[in-house]
């Protein structure tokens, strides 16, 4: 069961709001942030990304792991979404 705050965490629903990295060191040329991303249906991936001043888009540095729950909100995310 999830509560209301879960439901609404922009953390782990698309869009996949970022999570910034505070330690990575300060950069003002570059943004270091992890996402959860889907890599097709039910498949969940936590993703490090840089998106440096002149990208358009970021940048993948790493897939970080298969999350069992929501950093942000604790929400497991091994569940299927109805
Ligand atoms: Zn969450």
């Amino acid at each position: 069961m999830n509560t209301v705050a879960q439901k609404n965490c922009p953390f782990c629903h698309y869009p996949w709001e970022k999570i910034p990295i505070d330690n990575l060191e300060d950069d003002d040329e570059a943004f270091y942030f992890e996402r959860y991303e889907t890599n097709g249906p039910h498949k969940l991936m936590k993703t490090i990304n840089v998106l440096r001043n002149d990208d358009i888009l970021p940048w993948l540095i790493a897939i970080k792991r298969r999350p069992k729950y929501c950093e942000m909100c604790g929400r497991p995310l091994n569940e299927e979404e109805e």
